[in-house]
This record gives structure tokens, C-alpha cells and sequence, in this order.
């Protein structure tokens, strides 16, 4: 049985690394978060230590390893704010175990390369969850690309308005420095299974970027991708809002609609199996998503121009 500890235990996404890891047949044995909002432990792990100030955590999390009783933490899981990883994957390489990080990985590439220093230095690994990369759809889809003349390039528009309340902008999900904004903190899951899909990135042109919406154009090796992202209930289209839905989710590729709304509860849980199995995603997997966000990021929108979304309007 593995001993893992948890950083950002009383966010909203920290239940599902607790059910990942019972559900795996291991233990968490400490959990940090600045908010002590964390009843939630008590129904995964009710003898797990919890602590709200990193430093004490930090001795914890040594004393472990120095007991040799058993009880040295193995893996460290990070479900902190986007920018706090790096600082929180190096704590856990630091420490002698490997990270399981929540995406982005990181908020630049070059946060990349400081990382895999620290891995050489200390031996241990660094591990992502990149979730869409264990979806049966989206490897059936990337099969079918593998089958396929290699200079094949395949029409895709990716379309995904999850709307958020008013809460989104005043919490660090909206302020660009932590989370990197739209593109990166939303976005991040779908370039990464573009470029997993459909090869490696040939060009990024950005359409249009606010703190509620992005859109822009991605050619791939394999495919030429027009893509809107929005946080705004009023992208959802009216048929659909209609029904009181707030959330559209459409990926098209040569018009055909990719069903995968189904299949998503238990990837954390797969996740964590392939990390325990030794396959996890490690950081060089994770680049070329993190350079699509950092360079949508700092793109100067072009407007209306070229290959925009139908959506922009
Ligand atoms: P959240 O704001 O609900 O949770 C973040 C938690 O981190 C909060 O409880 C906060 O108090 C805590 N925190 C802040 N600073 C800290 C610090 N210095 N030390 C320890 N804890 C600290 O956010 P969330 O939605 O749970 O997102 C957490 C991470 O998970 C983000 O990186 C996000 O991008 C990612 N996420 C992934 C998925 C997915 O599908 N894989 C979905 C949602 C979020």
C-alpha cells in the first residue's frame, strides 16, 4: 500500500484524487490546504493528518521520512491553483516522492525545463493527469488517425462554453497570473488531446481573447481545428439553453459529431492506475500543450480574419 499526501484538499476537484486513491487501495496520510474546509476527508480517509500552514506540513511530511516506519509519503497529489504547481511539484520531488499534478502542469514551458532538472537531481518523477488522453473515445479517434495516410488533414471544430457564475472572475480561476486565463485553465485538456490526436502543432493564430472567451485556429500535423471556449451562458446556444442546460460541448471532425459526454467520472481513477502501474504521463508529454496555451496567452488577437470559429460573431 502506497502513502500519498494531497496539496488543495478543500477545493472542488481534491474528492475526486481521495477517490482515486481508495479506490486504487492506498492510504492518504496528510492533506494541506490554506482553507480548512475539509470535512470532505472524512469520508475517504478520516485518520489522515491535515494541516493549513504549509511549513508544519512540510515537517510532517519530513518526519515521515525519517520515521522509516512505513509511513514515508510516496506520492504527493496537487490540486492547488495553476501557479502554484512548480512550487508544489518540487516540495514533492524534494521530499523523495513522485507528483501527481493536477493540469495545467505548468503556466510556461520553461517551468518545464526547471522541473525535469529537479527530476534528474532527486530521482523521482514527476506525473500528469492528462485525462482525455484515457477516454476509450478519443483513443478510438486517435487510432483511426494512426490508420490513415500519414498527410491526411482532417476539418475539426472543437466548441465548449461551460458557464460559470459570477464567482468565476472574482476567484483565482479569473485572474490571469494564477490561472492563466481562459485558454490555459479550460482549454488545456483539449490542445493537449488535439496534439495527442492529430500530431504535432504547425500553427496557433489567436481570433479573439477576453477573461469569459477565447477563440482561435490550430493546424496539426493531421487536422486543421477552429475552436471557441467560453465561460459565458450566453454562448450557449438558445436551442440548448432552452432544455436549462449552461453547458455546450461539441467536437466536429469532418462534420461528424465525437460522442464523449459519457466516460468521464472515473478518468481520475484510470489516472491513478496507470500512474501506480509506472505509465503515468510525465512532464516532456505535457510541453506542447503548455507552449499552445502560453503562446494563445500572449497572442495579439487578429479578429475576424482567416479560419475564425462560426461561433465568434
Ligand atoms: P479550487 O479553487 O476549488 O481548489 C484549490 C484549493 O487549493 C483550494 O481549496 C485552496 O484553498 C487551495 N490552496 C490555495 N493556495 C494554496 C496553498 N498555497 N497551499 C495549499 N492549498 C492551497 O480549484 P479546483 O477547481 O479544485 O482546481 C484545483 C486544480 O485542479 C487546478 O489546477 C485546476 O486547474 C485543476 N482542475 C482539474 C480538473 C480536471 O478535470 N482534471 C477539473 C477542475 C480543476
Amino acid at each position: 500500500m502506497k502513502n500519498f499526501a494531497l496539496v488543495g484538499a478543500a477545493g472542488y476537484i481534491a474528492p475526486r484524487h481521495m477517490k482515486a486513491i481508495q479506490a486504487t487501495g492506498h492510504n492518504l496520510v496528510a492533506a494541506l490546504d490554506t482553507n480548512d474546509s475539509v470535512g470532505i476527508i472524512d469520508s475517504y480517509f478520516p485518520d489522515a493528518d491535515f494541516f493549513t500552514e504549509f511549513e508544519r506540513f512540510d515537517r510532517h511530511v519530513d518526519l515521515l521520512r525519517r520515521l522509516n516506519d512505513g509511513r514515508k509519503i510516496d506520492y504527493v497529489s496537487i490540486a492547488s491553483p495553476n501557479y502554484l504547481h512548480d512550487s508544489h511539484m518540487r516540495f514533492a520531488l524534494r521530499s523523495g516522492a513522485e507528483a501527481i499534478c493536477e493540469k495545467p502542469l505548468v503556466l510556461n514551458p520553461w517551468n518545464i525545463d526547471g522541473l525535469q532538472d529537479m527530476e534528474r537531481d532527486t530521482g523521482q518523477k514527476v506525473n500528469t493527469i492528462l485525462q482525455l488522453r484515457l477516454h476509450p473515445a478519443i483513443i478510438a479517434l486517435h487510432d483511426e488517425v494512426q490508420s490513415q495516410p500519414r498527410d491526411r488533414k482532417y476539418e475539426v471544430d472543437l466548441t465548449y462554453i461551460t458557464s460559470r457564475g459570477h464567482w468565476y472572475l472574482q476567484s483565482w480561476k479569473g485572474d490571469e497570473k494564477k490561472s492563466g486565463g481562459i485558454a490555459t485553465n479550460i482549454g488545456v485538456h483539449f490542445y493537449d488531446m488535439l496534439h495527442f490526436i492529430f500530431g504535432d502543432l504547425q500553427e496557433n493564430v489567436v481570433h479573439y481573447s477576453s477573461p469569459t472567451k477565447a477563440s482561435g485556429y490550430l493546424e496539426y500535423a493531421n487536422a486543421r481545428v477552429r475552436w471557441f471556449l467560453s465561460v459565458d451562458v450566453n454562448d450557449v446556444p438558445q436551442v440548448v439553453r432552452n432544455d436549462g442546460q449552461r453547458t455546450y460541448r461539441s467536437i466536429t471532425v469532418e462534420g461528424e459529431e465525437i460522442e464523449f459526454s459519457g466516460g468521464f467520472t472515473d478518468l481520475h481513477t484510470r489516472s491513478y492506475e496507470e500512474i501506480l502501474a509506472g505509465r503515468g504521463f510525465g512532464l516532456e508529454e505535457n510541453r506542447v500543450a503548455i507552449e499552445t496555451v502560453a503562446a494563445i496567452r500572449t497572442a495579439t488577437p487578429q479578429g475576424m480574419t482567416g479560419e475564425y470559429h462560426p461561433f465568434l460573431k
